[in-house]
């Protein structure tokens, strides 16, 4: 079976993590500052906590913006649930936003309605978690200017795209945004087995994500309320202000991550080069094909197809997903809509409440796209692909 995507470990990954085994610290050593210090140059950002999940460093990115249970988040449903759990642990509510059927990113049209509603009825989002889906940033200027007529904070949650461009600039570089998170599971751009990061250029967020993802304990002067403590306190003294969390990185993993990182460009020009090869080959066939578009330089973190709407229901999508997969051709489907998650439909939401990212869900498919893919593999994929679909 040739998998949907599959990481890249190679020598140097496995010599820089031994290294740490042999002679460094566990945790707590060098390997994650450096770590942070090589995805701030990467990404063109001030600051960098890495932590160990990408749904850790959403959740301490609602922390550190303020978001309590009087707060609201909004994200689209076209994600993986962890986009929008991070509201509910901080005890928010969440409401998600429909996806433009071309980008299957947020709709800038659909979000400007609903805030104009919103306002109305005084019930404008904190937040807004802005997915760059598939590693295709979102409209980014559209939403800054959105954010400061609405006076909503914006977090990009681009774990499918680091390695990706807008605007001329590497995403994560904050420019338009708050925060942005990044995720190191091994099905993602780099990978650290499990890790993740906040980026942000606010030196006061980066406090707070620090302080949030280490138990709300700090040694920081600033931080530190003077009332609480005595005069005996000594050089050893340090405060829990805030309650955090142990959402630390190790040295071996951070390790990992700075072996990877040296390799993503190199991969993500990989991952064009397939991209390209599939347009080219796939355009014939009644399905939609993935984007980019003048601003955006994706990451192609995977490659999507969307089966033609008018030809074919939610029935075929199944019987073609099936015959993929039994010619070998190992297909995904990103995503099942947050929304239609049991806990979420348990909490009010239901089908039909965001009609596009429904009806591309029900014709996705996840074809196989990673560095490794050979194009020899991928001509299998794309045979297989023409003979399902002339069915
Ligand atoms: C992978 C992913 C996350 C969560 O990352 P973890 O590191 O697995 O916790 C969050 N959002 C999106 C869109 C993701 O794809």
């Amino acid at each position: 079976m040739i998998p949907y995507g599959n990481h890249t470990i190679d020598q140097d990954d496995i010599d820089a993590v031994v290294d740490v085994l042999k002679n460094q610290f566990l945790t707590q050593g060098q390997q994650v500052p450096a770590f942070e210090k090589a995805l701030g140059d990467y990404c063109k950002v001030d600051y960098v906590a890495a932590v160990n999940s990408g749904t850790s460093a959403l959740h301490i990115a609602c922390l550190a913006l303020g978001l309590n249970k009087n707060g609201r988040l909004w994200t689209t449903a076209n994600t993986f649930v962890a986009s929008a759990n991070c509201a509910l642990y901080c005890g928010a509510e969440v409401d998600f936003v429909d996806i433009d059927a071309t980008t299957r990113n947020i709709s800038i049209s659909a979000l400007s309605t609903k805030l104009e509603q919103a306002k109305k009825n005084d019930c404008l989002p904190d937040i807004l978690v802005a997915v760059h889906f598939a590693g295709l940033s979102c409209d980014m200027k559209a939403l800054a200017t959105l954010s400061k007529n609405y006076g909503f904070k914006i977090i990009e949650d681009a774990s499918h795209a680091l390695g990706g461009q807008y605007s001329h600039q590497p995403i994560g570089c904050c420019e338009y945004s708050d925060i942005s998170i990044l995720s190191f599971h091994p099905v993602k751009q780099i990978t650290t087995a499990e890790g993740g990061a906040a980026l942000t250029n606010s030196e006061a967020i980066y406090k707070l994500l620090r302080l949030f993802s280490q138990h709300g304990v700090t040694r920081d002067e600033e931080l530190i309320l003077d009332e609480y403590k005595s005069e005996s306190d000594g050089p050893w003294y340090y405060q829990q202000v805030e309650l955090g969390y142990n959402y630390r990185l190790s040295d071996i993993h951070a390790a990992l991550g700075i072996s990877q990182l040296k390799k993503l460009d190199s991969s993500t020009k990989k991952r064009h080069v397939l991209a390209k090869r599939y347009h080219q080959a796939l355009a014939h066939l009644p399905i939609n094909l993935p984007v980019e578009y003048e601003d955006a330089y994706s990451a192609w973190h995977i490659y999507t197809i969307e089966l033609d709407h008018k030809k074919y229901n939610e029935q075929d999508r199944l019987a073609i997903f099936k015959r993929l997969q039994a010619r070998g051709v190992g297909v995904n489907v990103h995503y099942i809509p947050v929304h239609l998650q049991a806990y979420y439909q348990k909490l009010g939401f239901k089908h039909g409440d965001f009609p596009i990212t429904e009806a591309y869900y029900k014709h996705a498919i996840t074809l196989p796209l990673f560095p490794r893919l050979s194009f020899a593999q991928q001509d299998t994929v794309i045979s297989v692909c023409e003979e399902v679909l002339a069915i």
